[in-house]
């Protein structure tokens, strides 16, 4: 059975040759970046030489990058750090009501501690009206935290607005640009942007490492206390591999992202209209231009998004609904929630996520099989309903 990969705004995996460059560090190369001698150096210039990199995808400079333990930590460290530190400046934030956990339960724990925050809508291709954003402003927002590119959609933001409202009004804008950084363009300055939050393990680099893009004249709270690493803006030994990993990945999507941007949305293109094509009743969710060239979500109203799910599982195929399982109970999408769409179409979607890894004959067998599933499935449920 072949195996077709399409999951990979969860995870992708890691790229040969990101991983050939760990690997010295977790063996001969182990030292403390922190310490002096040649261990410590080498360790150091390494740390250094992927800081680099990753400020050269965004158009930073190396010192402000601090890197941590993943996407959902630099999230916290910037709405937590912001508003912990601009408390008696105001009480106000604004976010949007499709950003990911990380940043919704970090402004939900400001909300206990008596912060307000507006929680934008959005409207049926997954973007926010920039009339609701000013109407939001009080004198009192302290920060703006809005995402780049969404998950589950792909929709993305018109963050170069957003951020020059953020501007004339003294507001602190944040971006939670995991799902866009290093496979469409990203500059600091261009997005008027102050701190973006970075994932590793997004981009075929290694879990549990990311970074987080800080303007230097952003004064922030730190989270983790301790050492005085990350020029004192996150405590802990850094993760040298981990970051050798970041650096790597962040080098080759560089070289990558104009292959990225038409080779990835060519195939995206196959795929969803192929679907839209050879199984009736299918409607794309989010299917707009200002969207990211490798995300399609599609509904097959009539049928769970979960036993499609499982079902294309069983012939090789990996894909993701939006709807988030915890507790043993399936939660609708807030992501499709907040983008109003019907019940069927939100309980029955899938999305298809590619990589530069994608290629033609996954887009194809995905194709060959999932016309059949469909039909059978929606077959079963008619005659169970009758
Ligand atoms: N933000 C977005 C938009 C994401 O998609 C994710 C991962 O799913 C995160 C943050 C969290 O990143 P990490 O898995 O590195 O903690």
């Amino acid at each position: 059975m072949r195996h077709v990969y399409l999951d990979n705004n969860a995870t992708t995996p890691i790229d040969p040759a990101v991983l050939e460059r760990m690997i010295p560090f977790f063996r001969d190369d182990f030292g403390n970046a922190a310490s002096i001698h040649t261990y410590g150096q080498k360790a150091r210039a390494a740390v250094e030489e992927a800081r680099q990199a990753v400020a050269e995808l965004i158009h930073a400079s190396p010192s402000d990058i601090v890197f941590t333990s993943g996407g959902t930590e630099a999230d916290n460290l910037a709405v937590r750090g912001v508003a912990d530190q601009r408390r008696t400046q105001g009480n106000h934030v604004i976010t949007t009501q499709i950003e990911h956990p990380a940043v919704l339960r970090t402004c939900e724990a400001l909300e206990r501690e008596s912060l307000h925050v507006t929680y934008l809508g959005v409207d049926r291709d997954g973007r926010l009206s920039m009339d609701e954003l000013r109407e939001a402003v009080r004198p009192e927002t302290i920060l703006i935290s809005v995402m780049h590119a969404n998950n589950e959609v792909g929709s993305i933001q018109p963050l170069a607005e957003i951020g020059s409202l953020a501007r004339r009004k003294g507001i602190v804008f944040h971006t939670d640009a995991v799902q866009s950084f290093g496979k469409i363009p990203v500059d600091v300055e261009e997005l008027n942007v102050d701190l973006l939050s970075i994932s590793s393990h997004k981009l075929h680099g290694p879990k549990g490492v990311g970074a987080l893009y800080l303007r230097p004249d952003v004064p922030l709270q730190p989270m983790m206390l301790g050492g005085s690493h990350e020029r004192r803006r996150r405590a802990g030994t850094e993760n040298v591999p981990g970051i050798v990993g970041l650096g790597g990945a962040a080098q080759r999507a560089a070289e990558e992202m104009e292959d990225f941007g038409a080779r990835v949305r060519g195939l995206r293109d196959r795929l969803e209209q192929g679907i839209l094509e050879a199984i009736p009743d299918t409607v794309v969710n989010g299917g707009t231009d200002q969207r990211m060239p490798h995300v399609s979500n599609v509904s097959f109203p009539g049928l769970e998004g979960e036993a499609l799910l499982i079902a294309l599982d069983f012939q090789g195929v990996a894909v993701s609904t939006g709807a988030a399982c915890s507790s043993g109970s399936l939660q609708p999408s807030h992501v499709l929630q907040a983008m109003k769409l019907e019940r069927s179409r939100i309980q029955s979607a899938i999305r298809f996520s590619l990589s530069r890894m994608t290629t033609a004959e996954d887009v194809d067998y995905v194709l060959e099989v999932l016309a059949g599933t469909v039909e059978r499935m929606r077959e079963m449920t008619t005659r169970k309903v009758r």
